[in-house]
């Protein structure tokens, strides 16, 4: 089958599927306390994320990256997990990953190296206990560590996410380096984006520019750009003294899209061809539209792919946050991160 391409020239090859939007942490910058979620007849069955994702790897994509909410809290997400680890097999799909808050992995660590998966996004902002309770509200520091510890063990390559956070990250950068240089973990950090409702406030009160973070980093390491890109949105930089890398992912800044092969489909079947794009096309009405066969689903994906746009619109221009055009009002345990 043809793969995907889109009006810009770009192959899709990356697929990220949020298999819930539901989540046992209630990250300060995620999520509102109170979140509702959606109904559960809403929420595509792990069946049809099987087919939706089957008929993606059909069209080309080689990399899946499971997310959410927390995918490890769906009930049953192993049987999603082995399904797809079909498709290693078969040599259609390169890599079968997922973003995690870690809190689960203690638990499905070692079914996660035994299909196949072999590296997993731990998202860490802090290692001090009683500001991991402050920022995930819900969350418990030594659960995700013993969680980290299990996917080590069990060979999985872990790259910590960390968002940076005014203050927080501020205090903080420095042992996060440090302890992923001792642990022998990836590390990226991520600016917070405008995405949905917990208050405008809030949202400038979080926001600290890795700009910041970098001229930071430099006051204490020789940073050098780490020129070769991944096809992903982080930027690198190697610090000489201890010969890390660390990534940097600056959604607010356009230096990812021309290069972008990424799409997005949330828990219930909505494709996000651009994460900064209110847009989305439903492939759960054509999914059920026929269950005898994939023509009319098919047609659906080519025909959401000829929408990608061309590049996202966030804007957090003259100081607030979430100005007109400027915000997205899903919420990112939505879409997936
Ligand atoms: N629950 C999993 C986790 O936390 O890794 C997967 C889903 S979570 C939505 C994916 C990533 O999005 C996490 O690394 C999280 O830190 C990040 N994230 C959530 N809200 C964000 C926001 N408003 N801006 C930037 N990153 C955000
Ligand atoms: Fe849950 Fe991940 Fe959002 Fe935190 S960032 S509330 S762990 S979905």
């Amino acid at each position: 089958m043809d793969p995907l391409v889109d009006p810009f020239g770009r192959s899709i090859r990356y697929l990220r599927v949020s298999v819930t939007d539901r989540c046992d942490f209630r990250c300060v910058y995620c999520m509102s306390e109170d979140m509702t979620f959606l109904p559960k007849n809403e929420i595509l069955t792990l069946e049809e994320l099987d087919r939706l994702c089957s008929a993606f790897v059909r069209h080309g994509v080689e990399k899946l990256r499971i997310t959410g909410g927390e995918p490890l809290v769906r009930r049953n997400i192993m049987s999603f997990f082995e399904a797809m680890g079909r498709h290693l097999r078969s040599g259609a799909l390169r890599e079968l990953t997922l973003t995690t808050n870690g809190s689960q992995l203690e638990r499905f660590a070692a079914d996660l190296a035994r299909v196949g998966v072999r590296r997993v996004n731990v998202s860490l902002d802090t290692l001090d206990e009683d500001r991991f309770r402050k920022l995930t509200r819900w969350g418990r520091l030594p659960q995700v560590l013993r969680g980290i510890e299990a996917a080590h063990a069990a060979g999985l390559r872990v790259k910590i996410n960390a968002v940076a956070l005014k203050g927080d990250t501020e205090e903080e950068m420095f042992d996060l380096v440090q302890w992923c240089a001792k642990e022998g973990h990836d590390l990226t950090f991520i600016e917070v984006m405008p995405m949905g409702d917990i208050g405008n406030e809030m949202r400038l009160d979080q926001f600290w520019s890795l700009r910041d973070l970098r001229a930071r980093l430099a006051e204490r390491y020789t940073l050098t750009d780490v020129t070769e890109r991944t096809g992903g949105p982080a930027r690198y930089v190697r610090l000489e003294e201890t010969g890390q890398k660390i990534g940097f992912i600056t959604p607010l800044s356009h230096n990812f899209c021309e290069s972008c092969n990424r799409v997005r489909l949330t828990c219930t079947g909505q494709l996000h061809t651009c994460l900064g794009q209110e847009g989305a096309s439903d492939l759960r009405a054509s999914l059920r539209a026929s269950t005898m066969d994939d023509a009319v689903l098919d047609d659906a994906i080519r025909a959401a792919i000829r929408l990608k746009p061309k590049g996202h619109d966030f804007d957090y221009s003259r100081g607030e946050a979430g100005v007109v055009g400027g915000r997205i009002s899903r919420h990112m345990s939505h879409t997936g991160g």
